[in-house]
Parts: C-alpha cells; sequence; structure tokens
C-alpha cells in the first residue's frame, strides 16, 4: 500500500490535489502582484484601466491566447510521466511544494548568477547545497573551514563537467605553486610529485599559500598572486601547462563502463580528449575493484597521471551501485605510492537514494535497521558504499531526477568549499583574508565559481522549500524512495510470477540484480536460440511501450524503455552468463546480422509513488505483467 504520508506531495495521477495547488498558485500570484502595488503606490498605473478595451489590446489578447491554445493542445501529446502506468525514463510527477515554489518565485524572476540578482534565492540555493552535503554525510556546518559546498546547475551533465574541472584544478595547483616558488613553503619535491598530490593535500597546500601571502605586504602579495596565476594552468591551457612540464603527460580519468555519456562530453569539452577517459570493467554492473588496481598498477609503473575515479550510485541504465567505500580506499593506498587522483560519485540518479540511509539527526542509518523495511535491500556493499560518500571528493546528484523536482536542477557538491577558490573566475584566491571567512558572503558572487552564468533562482527556491518540507532523512524525503524499493521488490515478485507462468513459452530473466530502482528484463521466446531474433522480438515489444506520435496516447496501456548489453561492455564472463540463463547461442552473436552484436532487453523506472495498490485495488505491476503477457504472446503467435 502507498504510503499515506505520500498522498499530499503530488498533484497525483488523477489531478487528485489539483483545489490544493490551485489554491496555492492563485494565493501567491495575488500575493506578489499585492508585492508590486506596495513599491511606489504613489505612482500611478502606466497601463491605463481603460487600456483593456483598446483594439490592440484585444488584438494582442486574442494572438497570445490562440497561440496559448495551441500550446496548451499541442502538450496534451506530452508522454504521462506522472501517471503509474508510465515506467520508463527516469521521470514522474513532481512534487508539490517543488512546484509551487517555483511558480510562486517566477515572477519574482531572480538570477542566481549573484547577490545583486537575487538578494533571496542566492542564499537558498547554498543552503540547498548544504542539506544535500548532510544527505551524503559530508560536513554542513558553514562556521567550519573544511564545510562541504554545493551548487546547482542545470543537470548532472554540468555538474559532472564541474567535477572535472575541479579536480584538475587541484591537481594543477601545487605544480604552478612549485613552479611560482614562493619561500618557506613546504611544496612538492619535483613536478610529478606535484602532480599526484591528493585533492585533500592540495587543499592543505592552497591554505598553508593563503595562510603565507596573508603575512606579506599588500604590494608583495599582488606580485606573489600575479606570479602563481601566470603559472596555473587555468591561465597558460592544457597544450602550454604540459609543454612546460614535460615530466607530467595527460592526465587519465576512469570510470564504470556504465558511465553516463556526460563523462565522454566532459573529456572533450575539457580538452581532456575522450581517449583520456578510461572504462574499468564491471562484476554484476558494478565497477570492479580489482580490475581498477590493476589499471592504477600499470599508470604507476608507467608514470601515467590519474586524474579522477569516478563511481556511480545509480547507474543510468542498470540502477546499480559502484563500491565507493573501495574506490576511496584505493585513493589511500595509491597516494603515498605516488599515484594522487579525486574520486569523484556521479549520483545523479540515485543520490536522493541515501535519504533511506540517514537518520535525521545526521547518522547513517545501521545496516540491520533498513532491512527490517524491505526484502533485502541494502545489499552489504551498497551500504558500505552509501556510508563512504562523505569521503568522497566530490559528488553529483539531480533533484531534478529521483528529487520529483522540475528539469533545471542538478547539483555539484564539493568536499571541502576551500577547493572553490581555484575555480574563481577573477583569481581571488584569498578568502581568508579580505572575503572573510564568512561562507555565505564569499559564495553570494556564485557566479565567480560555476561554468554557467545567469540561472534561475526559482529552481534554487523549488529544491531548497522541497527539502524544507521533505528532510533529506529516512523519516521525511525518504518515504519516497522507500515507495520505489518496494515496487521494485514488487516487480521482482511479479516478474518471477510472470516467468513461471510462462515457463516454457518463454525466457524471462532480470540479467543484472538491482542495486535501486532501475530493473531490466531479457525476454526469449522459448526455442528461439538466435540473438538476432530475441532482439527482434523485444524491439517489437518495446514498440507497444514507447511514444507514438501518430496514434492517441490512450491507445498506449504502459509505457516502458530499452536499452542494450554489448559484449565489450559486460565483458566475457557476464556475456556467457546470460546468453546461457536465455538459451541463447553464442555463435549467434555479432554473426553479421544487423542487430546481433547486443542484446536488446526492456528497462524500467520504478520511481512513481503510486505504482503499488494504493487503496484503489489497482497494482499497476500486475497489470503491467498481464500486459506483458497478452503482447508476448501475440508476438510469438506471429511467425518470425
Ligand atoms: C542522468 C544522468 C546524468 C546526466 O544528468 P542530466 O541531468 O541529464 O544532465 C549523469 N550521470 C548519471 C549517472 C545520470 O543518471
Amino acid at each position: 500500500m502507498t504510503s499515506p504520508s505520500l498522498h499530499p506531495c503530488f498533484l497525483g495521477p488523477y489531478g487528485e490535489n489539483d483545489t490544493l495547488l490551485e489554491k496555492l498558485v492563485v494565493e501567491f500570484l495575488r500575493d506578489h502582484v499585492y508585492w508590486r502595488r506596495n513599491f511606489h503606490p504613489e505612482d500611478p498605473p502606466a497601463i491605463p484601466t481603460a487600456a483593456a478595451g483598446e483594439p490592440a489590446f484585444r488584438d494582442f489578447e486574442a494572438r497570445m491566447r490562440r497561440e496559448l491554445h495551441t500550446l496548451s493542445a499541442a502538450l496534451k501529446r506530452s508522454v504521462p510521466f506522472h501517471s503509474p502506468r508510465y515506467i520508463g525514463h527516469m521521470v514522474s510527477d513532481l512534487l508539490l511544494p517543488g512546484l509551487a515554489a517555483q511558480f510562486l518565485t517566477l515572477p519574482y524572476n531572480p538570477n542566481n548568477v549573484s547577490l545583486d540578482a537575487a538578494p533571496v534565492t542566492i542564499d537558498l540555493e547554498i543552503k540547498a547545497g548544504l542539506q544535500l552535503a548532510r544527505m551524503f554525510g559530508y560536513v554542513d556546518d558553514p562556521t567550519r573551514p573544511d564545510c562541504a559546498f554545493g551548487h546547482l546547475t542545470s543537470g548532472g551533465t554540468l555538474a559532472n563537467f564541474q567535477a572535472l574541472r575541479l579536480a584538475l584544478a587541484l591537481k594543477a595547483f601545487p605544480v604552478a605553486l612549485r613552479t611560482a616558488a614562493p619561500p618557506g613553503l613546504a611544496l612538492p619535491e619535483d613536478d610529478r610529485a606535484a602532480f599526484n598530490t591528493t585533492p585533500a593535500d592540495a587543499i592543505a597546500l592552497l591554505t598553508a599559500w593563503e595562510t603565507w601571502l596573508a603575512t606579506q605586504s599588500p604590494a608583495d602579495r599582488r606580485q606573489w598572486r600575479a606570479r602563481l596565476t601566470a603559472q596555473r594552468l587555468e591561465t597558460l591551457g592544457l597544450a602550454e601547462f604540459l609543454g612546460r612540464h614535460p615530466a607530467l603527460g595527460s592526465p587519465r580519468v576512469f570510470a564504470p563502463v556504465t558511465a553516463h555519456y556526460s563523462w565522454s562530453k566532459g573529456m572533450k569539452l575539457m580538452g581532456l580528449g575522450r581517449a583520456q577517459l578510461e572504462l574499468v570493467p564491471e562484476t554484476g554492473m558494478r565497477l570492479d575493484a580489482g580490475a581498477l588496481d590493476e589499471r592504477l598498477h600499470d599508470c604507476l609503473r608507467n608514470h601515467q597521471p590519474v586524474l579522477a575515479v569516478v563511481g556511480v550510485m545509480g547507474s543510468t541504465e542498470f540502477g546499480t551501485v559502484d563500491p565507493v567505500h573501495e574506490l576511496v580506499a584505493a585513493r589511500e593506498r595509491w597516494a603515498p605510492l605516488g599515484l594522487g587522483f579525486a574520486v569523484h560519485v556521479d549520483a545523479a540518479w540515485g543520490g536522493y537514494l541515501a535519504t533511506l540511509f540517514r537518520e535525521p539527526d545526521g547518522r547513517l542509518r545501521p545496516l540491520a535497521d533498513m532491512r527490517e523495511e524491505f526484502r533485502d535491500f541494502p545489499a552489504p556493499e551498497v551500504h558500505a558504499a552509501v556510508g563512504a560518500l562523505h569521503r568522497a571528493d566530490s559528488i553529483t546528484v539531480d533533484p531534478h531526477k529521483l528529487g520529483y523536482l522540475p528539469y533545471g536542477a542538478g547539483a555539484f557538491l564539493c568536499r571541502d568549499q576551500r577547493a572553490m577558490a581555484l575555480l574563481a573566475e577573477d583569481a581571488d584566491y584569498v578568502f581568508s583574508a579580505d572575503t572573510g571567512g564568512d561562507y555565505f558572503q564569499r559564495f553570494r558572487q556564485l557566479g565567480r565559481y560555476i561554468p554557467e552564468g545567469s540561472k534561475s533562482g526559482a529552481a534554487a527556491a523549488a529544491v531548497y522549500v522541497t527539502h524544507r518540507v521533505l528532510p533529506l532523512d529516512h523519516e521525511n524525503f525518504g518515504a519516497l524512495p522507500r515507495e520505489s524499493i518496494l515496487a521494485t521488490e514488487a516487480f521482482r515478485t511479479a516478474a518471477a510470477r510472470f516467468a513461471a507462468r510462462l515457463e516454457g513459452r518463454l525466457h524471462c530473466r532480470i540479467p543484472f540484480e538491482p542495486d535501486s530502482n532501475l530493473i531490466c528484463l531479457a525476454l526469449n521466446p522459448a526455442g528461439n536460440r538466435d540473438v538476432g531474433r530475441m532482439n527482434r522480438f523485444v524491439r517489437a515489444l518495446h514498440e507497444g511501450l514507447s511514444y507514438d506520435p501518430h496514434q492517441p496516447l490512450q491507445a498506449r496501456e504502459f509505457f516502458g524503455s530499452m536499452t542494450t548489453l554489448r559484449p565489450e561492455i559486460l565483458g566475457d564472463a557476464d556475456t556467457a552468463r546470460v546468453l546461457a540463463s536465455l538459451a541463447l547461442d553464442p555463435a549467434t552473436l555479432d554473426a553479421g546480422g544487423d542487430d546481433d552484436d547486443r542484446l536488446v532487453i526492456l528497462r524500467h523506472t520504478l520511481m512513481n509513488p503510486f505504482l503499488l495498490d494504493s487503496g484503489n485495488g489497482i497494482s499497476y505491476l500486475e497489470l503491467y505483467f498481464d500486459y506483458l503477457e497478452r503482447r508476448a504472446t501475440a508476438l510469438m503467435a506471429v511467425p518470425a
């Protein structure tokens, strides 16, 4: 049963909470109008009271109405994300507090690029960063120098770019500082050692440099700053910087084979090059820490610098969680040997699952307590991974995915706010002196630190208000991911029953046990051993689950998505295992057909909060498997 605590959270599949939302929108629109009227009420209205009667006014209104009606009509062809019949991509209904906060804030139009343009919402963005930091176990007390910092981005893609940018700045800073050679600071002994400083040590070096600078006269300080700036990678560019330090070489990034394609984009955009992104093999679709270690060993031997190791919390295709605890352990193990790198966690999808692991007082919840709520979530490795998030150097998380908020809300977090000084656009990396220790004062000039410029203050308000209404712990926001994990468990039960019903007619397998709420199904008609034929069968099934612009929405019973398993990603062992479980002939894989170099499978995102019986006697998961049975049976009746 859907938890009653979720009943007021959404507009609802049927628009059940329409009066609530309508009241809020009208109330706060009026409130906004009063605010306008109270700013110099002595000014006479600029638009005459009789203006609405003018022909030009009426003509304009008519045109506007016509276009809006056309738009509204066209939007009826949208994908029904809000419906429990939508189990396709990573999107669902929107949380009312966020939606209302967006509506409310839009007419004020704050621009979170800086304080001047957003006197209210810029602080909400900085606070939203602290709320998310707490969710991951980072230090969230802004009076502490090592407090975390987070800001919003247009999405996870930009947050991942920011992670690359910060890791590179931290890697290159010690090299520049060594070259500038301020006296009296303990500097790395050579370029290579400098380039292999860990992020934590680079931050310590930055702090030492700033403390030293503060002891200099204003004129000397300016001169030393200019001297350092001239040596920085951000000044010289990657080519010139590496040219001046030939012992270094291009830094490499390791990411799991499940990595989102934003990593490839980021490597290109940063000028690091796609070839420097190396994908580490998986086991069970989780990054294989042993395989990573072998690669790191090669890097050390070949003097190959490593910029970052990326772990994914909730992979885009399979919902799996990488062993973050092993990645941070690897960082600690390899640093003293001379290989320093950053650990970034791409939790764009799975980040909000951390609410389930968080006590209201901020502590990590014990595994045993969590196990009482679920059949087998979380796996001990997943609990260990989430417990290690606070040790990652930076994290990406998308409020517009499992945060159930409107698009335009991703977030980047870094463990220690002092690192952000290296990204400041005007290279004013003295914060202990003139900008003062005040955390908020410093970050209110947000535009100096972020990749973007003008940005939505309304989006920040939506994120902040939502986290206030539903604090990011298991007792509050956690009700949402709890529902979706329970739905995933119910999906697995229903899938097992479906498989049993179709035994002897259809092989139905879950190729990877999901760590979260994304679940895939591999389906192959019994007797078929040909990969190409199975793929055609699954594509035909998927056609019935995908958006068709030529048909009314109502013609679709369900919306799902699909993905493919490629042998070069899966690796030999997993490829063999999956083929065998579906009774496919390995010889037919990549045998020359158009569609036989991969396995096509169905993919389901179970984030709608009303998938389980919510008291109306309907389980959409059961309905879905009934539908799948009908479709599969009909398709199998047609000779291929
Ligand atoms: C969705 C996703 C991204 C990209 O985020 P956008 O918000 O679409 O830019 C990156 N990484 C992972 C793991 C994702 O799931």
